[in-house]
């Protein structure tokens, strides 16, 4: 962490707020009704950063992370990347979703080829890459392979590799692992940290887990319910390369417990001492809150 705070005072503004979100405001028409997701919203993200957005079930971080994404638009204020304002989908992000959507009637390979296959550039540019990256993340030998042949689990390797493929400045990831069991979530949240330490992507990162975030994050912006404004933005302690022997450590439960306080007061502020037992409602998947 020390690196990465000292390197953004000496970086340029842009690389600063590499993604910038301002004053942005997201309602929805929902029939007669109006449903206001975000009221709002403020924060940048430096390049090479990786950020957990954590807040309760319907706060709105979908929403946001779309918006970041250029695929839906704020109703009012803006969400910038690398210095333009986002206004549709941008090549140099990739996204993952809970859903890890491969193609089903396609090997392991073309599903990670697919990005580049759909916009009909030759399978030899990203051959090299698709395989380094199947390699990465521990699918050497099914790279043909079709999707009911693979786990959950391997399923969202597989659509990691394919959001990695044309090598995108920016990873958007809607709770990813949130389907997984415990077991599997908490290897892929070891695949992802282990893809940090290699490619150092800037990241947003979605997640209703407390634990998940502070494993995985460089900052992690806690939002309040709907409609959501975002009420903290805490910065993770624990360097990298980084593993799961930080949840072991005094320093892991503390944060979880001050970032538990502020979700359950919806305030920037914890009224609870590091050391209460839980208050969150159990995650919907697996309940590891
Ligand atoms: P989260 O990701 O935090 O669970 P979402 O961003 O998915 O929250 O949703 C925030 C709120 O906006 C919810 O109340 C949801 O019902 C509403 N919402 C999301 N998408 C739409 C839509 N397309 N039309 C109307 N309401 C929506």
């Amino acid at each position: 962490m020390d690196t990465i705070a000292t390197n953004l005072a000496e970086a340029p503004d842009i690389d600063r707020g590499f993604i910038r979100v301002r004053n942005a405001r997201k309602i929805y028409a929902a029939g007669d009704k109006s449903v206001e997701a975000l009221s709002e919203v403020n924060f940048d993200v430096a390049r090479g950063e990786f950020v957990a957005i954590l807040g309760p079930s319907g706060c709105g971080k979908s929403t946001l992370l779309m918006m970041c994404a250029g695929l839906e638009e704020a109703t009012s204020g803006t969400v910038e990347v690398a210095g333009s304002t986002v206004t549709g989908p941008h090549p140099s992000i990739g996204i993952m979703f809970q859903d890890p959507t491969l193609l089903p009637w396609k090997t392991v390979l073309q599903n990670v080829m697919f990005p580049a296959h759909i916009l009909g550039q030759p399978d030899s540019e990203y051959r090299d890459r698709a395989h380094k990256l199947i390699d990465m993340v521990g699918l050497h030998g099914f790279e043909t392979k079709r999707p009911h042949e693979l786990s959950g689990g391997m399923r969202q390797r597989v659509a990691i590799c394919r959001a990695l493929l044309k090598d995108p400045d920016i990873l958007l990831m809607d709770e990813p692992f949130s389907a997984l069991d415990a077991i599997t979530r908490d290897e892929m949240n070891e695949v992802l940290l282990d893809i940090w330490h290699s490619y150092a992507k800037t990241a947003l990162f979605v997640t209703h887990s407390i634990r998940e975030a502070v494993l995985l994050a460089d900052r992690v912006l806690v939002m309040t319910r709907r409609p959501a404004t975002v009420v903290a933005d805490i910065r993770v302690p624990f360097g990298r390369p980084r593993d799961m022997s930080v949840i072991e450590t005094p320093e892991f439960a503390k944060l979880c417990a001050q970032l538990r306080g502020m979700i359950e007061h919806g305030t920037g502020k914890s009224a609870r001492r590091p050391g209460d037992g839980p208050v969150l409602q159990p995650g919907r998947h697996g309940g590891e809150e």
